[in-house]
């Protein structure tokens, strides 16, 4: 059985007529797992044909609001939902301060979190290592401005799937990637106007050259790339297949 990723979303914070913030839903190792959950993740994920109530496990790679934001109606819908009973279960990944960050939601809006019967947070650091069904998650390390951030792999049966998350360059990350099957990179800005803590399309060539990934995917785009094709400005450095994301595609591996 392969691999499934759906591209429930594969821009940023900033609103677009075609992009929600990115995340994504890995399926095929037994569970289905969502990795972030930024606005409109849930609802992406109804269009899709799934249901959050079917869903158990939740990897975030950072806390920005593009990537959390989904969360606080998540904890909202479990509250409200009279479809979801007592029994419902979910687990949480999220890197170091992912306790204070739920809290923190709770604090906000006033007991909205579910207790710990139903809610499991796991602290991920880079390294870290999770069975999921048949699928084996490891945390790598993403350079976002010093805030902690991660990277995910995803092997199952050979096949791979890694998500750079929000991220810089870096050999770290090079070296996590490698030998991806699938790289699933984020692409924020334009090689004309590169920003701290992102990749432009150039750089996520150069990784993907140093990576030996097989293929890559582009995410997180903000919308500043006009006529620019993303894929395109990638293909000058690496020679296999590039996709520039879309809303709702889906890509086996
Ligand atoms: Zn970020
Ligand atoms: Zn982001």
């Amino acid at each position: 059985m392969a691999l499934r990723l759906t591209v429930l979303g594969s821009g940023t914070i900033v609103p677009s007529q075609v992009r929600r913030a990115t995340s994504l839903l890995v399926e095929g190792g037994g569970e289905d797992i969502l990795i972030d959950c930024g606005p409109g993740a849930l609802q992406a994920l109804e269009e899709a044909g799934r249901s959050y109530r079917d869903l158990h496990r939740i990897l975030i790679t950072h806390f920005h609001p593009d990537h959390t934001l989904g969360l606080g109606r998540l904890f909202s819908a479990i509250k409200n939902d009279m479809a979801v009973t007592g029994l419902h279960w979910i687990v949480i990944y999220g890197p170091e301060g992912i306790e204070r960050f739920v809290s923190g939601w709770d604090d906000l809006y006033g007991g909205i979190v579910p207790g710990d019967d139903t809610l499991n947070l796991v602290m991920m650091e880079p390294g870290y290592e999770i069975d999921i069904g048949d699928m084996l998650i490891t945390a790598g390390h993403a350079e976002h401005g010093g805030r902690p951030a991660l990277a995910y792999r995803i092997d199952m049966a050979g096949r791979s799937i890694v998500y750079t998350g929000d991220t810089s360059r870096s050999e770290r990350l090079d070296r996590f990637a490698s030998g991806a099957d699938l790289l699933v990179s984020e692409c924020s800005f334009p090689d004309e106007s590169p920003a701290e803590g992102h990749m432009t399309p150039a750089m996520v060539g150069e990784m993907a050259v140093s990576a030996g990934a097989g293929e890559v995917l582009l995410v997180h785009m903000y919308p500043f790339f006009g006529e620019i094709d993303p894929a395109a400005e990638v293909r000058r450095k690496f020679r296999g297949k590039v996709t520039t994301g879309r809303d709702g595609m889906v890509i086996e591996v």
